[in-house]
């Protein structure tokens, strides 16, 4: 049976990043219910109508609506699959959902692993951060431009975007609610001895390696 784990960190910790180098290394496939939210507000459907103007304002949407998610994705994966929760479960009623959604497949968790991170860096990171439109390649104001000004390196399109809800007020909200509402849930996993908390605010690479190592044991 492939490992199910939680990547843990508030917004902007980089738990996207490490999820897609975690689905190149292994048998893994990440869920993140953020994605997935989105997705549903750029198809327009009516999923996406109902939850735009709380993502837009750094709110959490319903527990329900996460966990319904997320338990569609399960029944998609194979038991040799592992699933990266990122961005879910963020509060404790969602943590109970999940664990009731593995029982029913007589799947576990196997690691939650907290990025550890200084939040006023976090705020740096995420306000400065937009991607190209068409690619999807990562940029940052300050840290990482695009050599010719306006011109996406990988692609060439000259279209770029930003979050709605990467604005520093929202990211705030969102950081406040992940201390109120989902640091709370990691004594849950304590009690169970799966927690490992890693430094968040190293390189790529560095957070990388720190994660392999978790999944060794
Ligand atoms: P993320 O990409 O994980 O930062 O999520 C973006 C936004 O989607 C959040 O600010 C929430 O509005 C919503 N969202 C994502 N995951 C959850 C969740 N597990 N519970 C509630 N709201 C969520």
């Amino acid at each position: 049976m492939a490992k199910d784990i939680i990547l843990l960190g508030p917004p902007g910790a980089g738990k996207g990043t490490q999820a897609h180098r975690l689905e190149a290394e292994h048998a893994m496939v990440q869920l993140s219910t953020g994605d997935m939210l989105r997705a549903a507000v750029k198809s327009g459907s009516d999923l996406g109508k109902q939850v735009q103007a709380v993502m837009d304002a750094g709110e959490l949407v319903s527990d329900q609506l996460v966990s319904d998610l997320i338990d569609d994705r399960l029944d998609q994966l194979g038991p040799d699959t592992g699933a990266i929760f990122d961005g879910y479960p963020r509060t404790e009623a969602q943590a109970h959902a999940l664990d009731d959604l593995l029982d029913r497949r007589n799947r576990k968790l196997d690691h939650v692993i907290e990025l550890e991170v200084d939040e006023e860096a976090l705020v740096d990171r995420i306000t400065g951060r937009y991607t190209c439109a068409r690619c999807g390649a990562g940029y940052h104001d300050r840290y990482k431009q695009p050599e010719t000004a306006g011109v996406c390196d990988e692609c060439g399109s000259e279209e770029f975007k930003r979050r709605p809800d990467d604005n520093e007020e929202t990211v705030r909200k969102r950081m406040a609610d992940y201390r109120a509402k989902t640091a709370p849930i990691l004594p849950l996993y304590d009690a169970r001895g799966i927690v490992t908390r890693i430094d968040g605010m190293g390189s790529m690479d560095a957070v990388q390696a720190q994660i392999e190592e978790v999944l060794k044991a």
